[in-house]
Order: structure tokens, then C-alpha cells, then sequence
């Protein structure tokens, strides 16, 4: 079997693993690059989700059975995406940030050895795509969220203690953790989304200036996340639009699946990622035993 038939053969396994949960992701000219299992820093604690690296798309989505169903599905064109290198922090170890112009998440791999394959195959998928198409990478990217573990108190205010009454809200714009009485109002995001969003009191009176703002990270505690109280329980955010869908707690979906499963080591396939290219060698599944340092 040559690469061509094993890579609609591998992309159709995938397809059929989110089953009517999923998008058809079987279109001409798209390659599966690499698969593999990646922590994802979610808004309550690292969570494994399931990520697969197209040459064109970056897709993950929940593991309801190890390799055989995931829903919850996520799609991220490549040529949103930017990569960003995480210093190691407590338990949090080999990650990276994916920014992109609707959302932006830490992600963690096992290994130092798998952060930097990964990194290295998503960012010569981006390259490629930007070279093929002649598209310019995007410039408006997401903020990354505060963990709510993060922040006990208000970050905006400073004084606002955080309880089951007392509730969370995440600035769109800054990424910040705040209270309501900080973040009261909202703005239009165009590209987050078509209604306005919360934002903090903060972003609110830079945006309405008019003012540009940049890309910007909220402060964070230099500290490791606490373990999840009772009040983080509770869910908010329901009245700001888009949420962190993914994030959702699944329990009752996911009998199989540790919360705390450790990532499983990548799988790259061979073949040459940017055109499709039959290959000799039988179409082998062999994980990619090189890794392409070329960035
Ligand atoms: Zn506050
Ligand atoms: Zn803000």
C-alpha cells in the first residue's frame, strides 16, 4: 500500500473515532501528519486531550476510549497558529503555547524530546502551508487563560476572594481572571467572536480609546496550581458567550479515561508532508525515528 492509500485510510480511522461528533476531515490533499496525546491546560486543571497535526488543520478533541472515540471536536486552521515555548513551572513540564485568533492554550508532552518533535512537525506544517498558499500568518491571537487555580482573588481589583457565590470571570481580551464587579461589561471581539465578550474594566477602557492594544499575557503567580477547591466546581461564564467548551467536566462520557493519564508518545507518519507523494517503501506506519530539527 503506498503512502497515499495509507494516509486516506489512517485519516478515515479518525474520522470514524468522532463518528457524527466531527467534521469530515477526509479532503483532497490533506495529509495526517502526526497523532499523539497531549496534556492540555484547560480553565480547571491539565486534562489529556487527543491531537492530531494535519498539514493543513490542527484538530484535538476529548478521549472518551483511548483510540477509538474522542468527541468535543476542535479545528484550528494552521495558518492562525503561532507556537510559543513554556519554561518548565512546577509539575508543568515540556510546553508550549498554541496561539491562535479564536483560542489559545498550554499544551504539555511527556518529553523534552517529544515537545520538540512536536513543535518542530506543527511549525514546518505552518511554514509549508504559508509557503504553498501565500497566505500571511495571523496577527489578532487569543489571549491564554489564567487558570482558575491561579488566582484566588480578583487579579483586576486585588481584593475580591473568590467562593462558591462569589464567581470567576475571564477577561476575553487579557486572559486575566477576574470578579463581576470588574468586568461588567463587554466588547466586540470580531475575531473571537460575533457578539461581544466580557472583557475586564482594564481592556474595556484601552478598547474603547481606541487605543491598540497588543497581544498582551496577564500576570501570573509564579506559583504551582493548587489542587481544585469546592468552589471551582461551579461553573461560570454562562451568560459570556463563547466558552471553553472542551473544558466541560465529561465524567459521565469518560468511564475509561484517567483524568491524570499521562501523555502517550506521538506517532509522525512518513512521507513528504507538504504534496502528496506516493511513496516506495510499502506504506509503513513506523513512527518517524528522526526528528526534523529544521525550524
Ligand atoms: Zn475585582
Ligand atoms: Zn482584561
Amino acid at each position: 500500500m503506498n503512502f497515499l492509500l495509507s494516509n486516506e485510510r489512517r485519516i478515515s480511522n479518525v474520522e470514524g473515532c468522532f463518528g457524527a461528533s466531527g467534521q469530515p476531515l477526509l479532503v483532497p490533499g490533506r495529509v495526517l501528519v502526526g497523532e499523539g496525546v497531549l496534556t492540555k491546560l484547560c480553565r480547571k486543571k491539565p486534562k489529556p486531550r487527543q491531537f492530531l497535526l494535519f498539514n493543513d488543520i490542527l484538530v484535538y478533541g476529548n478521549i472518551v476510549i483511548n483510540k477509538k472515540k474522542y468527541n468535543k471536536q476542535h479545528l484550528i486552521p494552521l495558518e492562525d497558529i503561532k507556537l510559543q515555548s513554556l519554561d518548565d513551572e512546577g509539575n508543568l513540564k515540556n510546553g508550549w503555547q498554541i496561539i491562535s485568533a479564536k483560542k489559545s492554550f498550554a499544551v504539555y508532552a511527556a518529553t523534552r524530546t517529544e515537545k520538540a518533535e512536536w513543535m518542530a512537525h506543527i511549525n514546518k506544517c505552518i511554514q509549508d502551508l504559508l509557503a504553498k498558499t501565500g497566505k500571511k500568518g495571523t496577527t489578532e491571537h487569543a489571549a491564554v487563560w489564567v487558570p482558575d487555580s491561579e488566582a484566588s482573588t480578583c487579579m483586576h481589583c486585588l481584593k475580591s476572594k473568590f467562593t462558591a457565590l462569589h464567581r470567576r470571570h475571564h477577561c476575553r481580551k487579557c486572559g486575566g481572571v477576574v470578579c463581576s464587579n470588574c468586568s461588567t461589561k463587554k466588547f466586540l471581539l470580531p475575531s473571537q467572536s460575533s457578539k461581544p465578550l466580557r472583557v475586564c474594566d482594564n481592556c474595556y477602557n484601552v478598547l474603547s480609546s481606541g487605543k491598540v492594544l497588543p497581544d498582551q499575557e496577564p500576570k501570573r503567580h509564579n506559583t504551582v496550581p493548587t489542587p481544585p477547591q469546592k468552589e471551582d466546581k461551579v461553573e461560570d461564564d454562562s451568560s459570556s458567550g463563547e466558552d471553553n467548551s472542551d473544558d466541560e467536566e465529561a465524567a459521565a462520557e469518560n468511564p475509561g479515561v484517567s483524568e491524570y493519564q499521562v501523555p502517550t508518545t506521538p506517532t509522525f507518519y512518513q512521507g513528504d508532508h507538504a504534496a502528496l507523494v506516493g511513496d516506495e517503501d510499502g506504506g509503513t506506519t513506523e513512527p518517524m525515528e528522526t526528528i526534523s530539527n529544521e525550524v
